[in-house]
């Protein structure tokens, strides 16, 4: 029997074009193993849906009869799927549309495809539940996009291979948080990680700390090492479940290393690694580190007035303001700007306890913000905020533009309400790139004896995964305070979208 690596190579035809495996040095091992069980962790674009319709037009051209069933979470992707990834193939490569479509050459419906050979491929959406897939029996069963896939499925799902004396699955996704199902079945794989030898007798894993300036390094040694020179190296050699490998967007030849290296800018770190590494991100863990936060405190005093603050920044001096609610939740007030060296620096932060007077506290901001002229005040815009806001903007008067923020799960643009600004943004990309900046030490805090107090509440920030949006949450608990890590938010996003030095260096 051919294997799939040479059937593709063979009779494999994508826009015209024989199928390729140049210059990816870890797909062979992959599509020779696809012939028993299968996971793959993938980042997103790395050829996924590639391999899978491969393996699927393989399968029913070779195995005339098979049934095969693939399940996706949700009935758009399904279709896409089938349209325009699987039918281009079969249409566009000869001999597997004479094998399989015959002389009608038509495929009526997407989601039941039954081939001249009499092989089937049944498409179906499993997101909310598997009801779609119940009563179904098959071959070879492929989810793809697993990680969404209704968690508890997998075993209704396997049950439509009862029948078949051939049981093989085939599961993809792209990795969330270590507790999704994803994990659990990577985790009874054979685990296999591209793992690249480098000089120094170390070797190299394709994650953060390989990210160099222009190229893969060895963290150890920081010399350049080439993806062309890795091995498949399994972490769990005697699963017997089957193979499973991790393909990041770091091994494809395609990708423009400088692109690399503007998403991790640009993502926040979760989406970075899930999507580009094609690692999971560990939840419920501390975003930021002690040493991380306490490496962005340099020697100088929190300034006090406007003539501690270097002259020539002070016309992009911005504050952050996350108004109390009352109760234990203080109001918190941060000052700074952005350098023209991409980098936030925070001159000041002030704390009033909830307890305190609220016309007083307004009084206290206001205060503060004269005395620094800051030009914007990015603002809580919700609840109680919002009568603090139209207060403050009449205190200014003119002084500052307010801006008053509101946290979703998108941005939009910036309109005027009244006399101040309107802004909603999304929530966790926002706070992402706050912490991201600071571990990359692109923020700045006075000296740490003036700021322990704000900066820890940066220590307080946890992920923790909505399985309901199907996305990364940061959250505290409970009882710790998290007031500094909103004002501070507010702060830098105003001061990059409102308050921007106009620098060369500066992106
Ligand atoms: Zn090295």
């Amino acid at each position: 029997m051919m294997a799939l690596v040479s059937f593709c190579e063979s009779f494999v035809r994508l826009d015209k074009q024989p199928n390729s495996f140049a210059g990816r040095p870890y797909l062979p091992q992959i599509y020779d193993s696809a012939k028993r069980n299968l996971v793959l962790r993938c980042g997103r674009q790395v050829e996924k849906t590639t391999l899978l319709a491969n393996l699927i037009v393989f399968n029913a051209v070779q195995y005339p009869g098979i049934k095969m069933l693939l399940c996706c979470p949700r009935r758009e992707q399904a279709e896409m799927f089938s349209r325009s990834r699987l039918r281009p193939i079969i249409s566009g490569s000869p001999l597997i549309a004479r094998c399989l479509l015959g002389s009608n050459r038509r495929l009526r419906d997407p989601m039941n495809l039954t081939f001249e050979n009499e092989s089937e491929l049944t498409i179906r959406s499993a997101f909310r539940s598997a009801e779609a897939a119940r009563g179904q029996s098959a071959d070879i069963l492929l989810l793809d996009e697993f990680q969404d896939i209704a968690s508890g499925d997998l075993p209704v799902l396997m049950e439509t291979l009862s029948h078949s004396p051939r049981k093989q699955v085939v599961i993809t996704g792209t990795p969330k948080h270590v507790d999704n199902h994803l994990e659990a079945v990577f985790s009874q794989s054979s685990a296999c990680e591209w793992l690249i030898p480098c000089d120094c007798g170390k070797d190299v894993r394709l994650d953060e700390q390989a990210i160099g300036p222009s190229g893969l390094i060895c963290p150890n040694c920081r010399n350049q090492v080439h993806v062309i020179n890795g091995r498949w190296v399994p972490g769990y050699p005697e699963s017997a479940l089957g193979s499973g490998y991790t393909v990041s967007q770091l091994m494809v030849p395609w990708l423009d290393f400088s692109e690399i290296v503007a998403k991790q800018a640009e993502y926040d770190p979760i989406r970075f690694k899930n999507e580009c590494l094609g690692l999971p991100t560990v939840l419920g863990d501390h975003v930021l580190t002690r040493e991380e936060i306490e490496s962005c405190c340099n020697r100088r005093p929190m300034s006090k007035k406007l003539a501690d603050v270097p002259r020539d920044s002070h016309p992009y001096l911005v504050a952050g303001l996350d108004w109390g609610s009352g109760g234990a939740a203080a109001t918190l007030l941060t000052v700074g700007y952005l350098s023209g060296r991409n980098k936030f620096i925070v001159v000041h932060f002030a704390r009033f306890q909830g307890s305190e007077d609220p016309n007083r506290v307004i009084d206290f901001v206001t205060k503060l913000c004269r005395e620094f002229r800051v030009r914007v005040v990015g603002t809580d815009g919700s609840g109680n905020g919002v009568l603090h806001n139209w207060t403050l903007a009449d205190k200014l008067q003119g002084q500052a533009k307010i801006v008053g923020i509101t946290y979703s799960d998108s941005n939009h643009k910036i309109q005027p309400q009244g006399p101040l600004l309107k802004w909603t943004i999304d929530r966790t990309e926002n706070m992402g790139f706050v912490f991201h900046w600071i571990r990359k030490r692109q923020v700045e805090f006075p000296r740490l004896e003036d700021v322990r107090s704000f900066v820890e509440e940066f220590l307080n920030v946890i992920a923790e995964y909505d399985d309901y949006s199907h996305s990364i949450r940061y959250t505290k608990p409970e009882t710790k305070r998290d007031d500094a890590v909103h004002s501070a938010t507010y702060a830098l996003i105003v001061a990059r979208n409102l308050a921007c030095p106009p620098s060369p260096d500066f992106s």
